[in-house]
């Protein structure tokens, strides 16, 4: 007898969902997070594009889905997981701490990628930021640049100068990756952009002071005065989980699933962010309930784990 039929790795929306799914379905199921619940979407500004809400922040959301979840499933908080052994039934340990489980679904997410220029990681929470919701308060009335052509970047922005930041945008290239209503957004703000620009270096003696461009056209340097740094340039996955399991990821080292959020480990499933493709809410919260909805055929029927995809 396994501690909990079903074990959630990661309590952002595809977790929490495969949360409600899994217990409402009558499995012992966990949901263990290293921080607190909410993901990635908690930090976004808001969020326009979830069926039923017009609009909401992403602390809000998430909530919701968190207080839902709680009403069903255990939610496990502040529990790194170190290592997950077996083969069904698994062994999850954390700490000197382990349970056990029959299944795994990995909704473990994505981090923020980052820059990999000098300056970036010494400065990091001294004036180098990758939230602009948590920190974007420290630099009201101060001058900071944005680094990234997408949504997170431009919504950041538009959030920025919304609170009082002297914020401008630089993408490197000459047109924006982001969907036309934010850079609609952005253009009605008069939110500066410099363009075709990679930073080359982030300065400052303790805290941030400045940052050198490079013109990718022109070759040019310039130099920056600012107080503040945002990267938001995309988001890699959080695999180290996956890849004990000997789950296949792709190229881009995203968890491979088929249509029901199988991996091609018997009993271990992907869901939301890590598994690449629309990263949305919306799909992470589908995936969620996918997987926990397979997660559940497999424990009852094992014939069903048997026909886990080759990736
Ligand atoms: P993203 O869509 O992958 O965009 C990353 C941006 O950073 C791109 O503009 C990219 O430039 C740039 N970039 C990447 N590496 C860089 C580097 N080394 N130096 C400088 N710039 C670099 O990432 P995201 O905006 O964080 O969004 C992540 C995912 O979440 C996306 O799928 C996005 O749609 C989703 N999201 C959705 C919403 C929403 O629906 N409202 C909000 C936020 C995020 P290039 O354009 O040149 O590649």
């Amino acid at each position: 007898m396994t501690d909990y039929d079903v074990v959630i790795v990661g309590a952002g929306v595809a977790g929490l969902s495969a949360g409600i799914y899994g217990a409402r379905s009558g499995l012992r199921t966990a949901v263990v997070e290293a921080g607190v619940p909410g993901g990635l979407a908690a930090t976004a500004a808001w969020i326009e594009n979830y069926p039923g809400f017009d609009y909401i922040s992403g602390a809000d959301l998430v909530q919701k889905f968190a207080e839902h979840a709680e009403k069903f499933a255990e939610i496990i908080t502040g529990a790194h997981i170190d290592a997950i052994e077996g083969s069904g039934p698994f062994t999850i340990r954390s700490g000197g701490d382990s349970i056990t489980a029959g299944a795994i679904i990995l909704a473990t997410g994505t981090k923020h990628r980052h820059l990999g220029v000098p300056g970036e990681d010494e400065l990091h929470g001294k004036g180098v930021t990758y939230c602009a919701t948590c920190d974007g308060f420290f630099f009201k009335d101060k001058k900071a640049y944005i680094i990234g052509g997408g949504n997170t970047a431009v919504m950041d922005a538009i959030y920025l100068k919304n609170i009082g930041v002297d914020i401008t945008v630089v993408h490197r290239r000459d047109e924006l990756r982001a969907e036309q209503a934010l850079q609609t957004l952005l253009n009605e703000k008069q939110i500066p952009v410099i363009w075709n620009s990679q930073v080359k270096e982030i300065t400052g003696d303790g805290k941030v002071d400045g940052l050198t461009l490079i013109d990718r056209v022109t070759s040019e340097e310039t130099e920056h005065d600012v107080s503040g740094v945002f990267v938001a340039i995309g988001v890699l996955p959080s695999n180290d989980l996956a890849k004990q399991l000997g789950v296949g990821l792709d190229d881009f080292g995203f968890i491979k699933v088929n249509r029901e959020m199988r991996t091609n480990v018997p009993l271990v499933y992907g869901a939301g962010d890590i598994t690449g493709g629309l990263l949305q809410i919306v799909a992470g919260a589908a995936e969620g309930a996918i997987a926990a909805m397979s997660a559940f055929k497999d424990l009852q029927h094992p014939y069903w784990a048997e026909k886990s995809p080759q990736f």
